[in-house]
């Protein structure tokens, strides 16, 4: 998407010509709006530029009064997504709202779009299958959610964990679980993946780089 910066802020492709619009009816649009550097983005729409790498997903500063707006499956506008690549950072932010909002239709917009492009974004749960038990996906699941996610060898956030103050892997080895070297988070079955991520979301684990903050 290309947008137009105006005024400290970002707007769509049709919002920022109908500012341009706008102040040339007034007589405040510089004489060669081609020229950039005559004239300064506070007073003028520059662009359009390709849209940027941002920390965050971009969107039309007009917001649900954008002339191009966004428009979610239940019929709510929102200023038009940029669909700008995301910075780690925005991977970051996009993985908080997420977490925090997984049912908000915006976010799952976010979710859905980055999903493909950028490495790390977590998975709706919407998106899931139901787990359902099945004693082996869960030990390999909970296996790689120690190796995902522990802090100083411990799983943390597990509430059993802090309670008997050992790891899951003590755990599993006390089941008489031997997960494969070769296991990771690709090779859970569909079922394990489902286990992983509903423990990563009732537990409210927060990523390396968001726990380090
Ligand atoms: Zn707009």
């Amino acid at each position: 998407m290309q947008e137009y910066i105006y005024a400290a802020d970002c707007y769509c492709e049709a919002c920022g010509e109908a500012i341009r619009a706008r102040l040339a009816a007034e007589g405040s649009a510089p004489t060669d709006p081609d020229d950039e550097h005559s004239y300064d983005s506070d007073d003028y729409p520059k662009g359009p530029y390709d849209a940027s790498e941002r920390d965050y997903p971009g969107h039309c500063a007009s917001g649900p009064d954008c002339l191009a707006p966004t428009e979610m499956a239940d019929g709510t506008k929102v200023g038009q997504f940029f669909e700008n690549d995301l910075t780690t950072d925005g991977v970051n932010y996009v993985n908080a709202a997420i977490r925090e909002n997984p049912n908000n239709k915006v976010v799952q917009l976010w979710a859905r779009f980055y999903a493909d492009s950028h490495n790390g974004i977590l998975p709706l749960p919407d998106d899931l299958p139901s787990p359902y038990f099945d004693r082996f996906d869960v030990c390999e699941a909970h296996a790689v959610l120690e190796w995902d996610w522990n802090v100083g060898g411990i799983l943390q956030e597990r509430p059993t964990n802090e309670r008997r103050n050992r790891s899951t892997d003590v755990q599993l080895h006390a089941m008489r679980f031997r997960p494969s070297p070769m296991l990771n988070y690709d090779r859970l079955s569909e079922n394990g993946k489902a286990i992983y991520w509903h423990n990563v979301y009732a537990w409210g684990l927060k990523t390396r780089s968001e726990a380090s903050k």
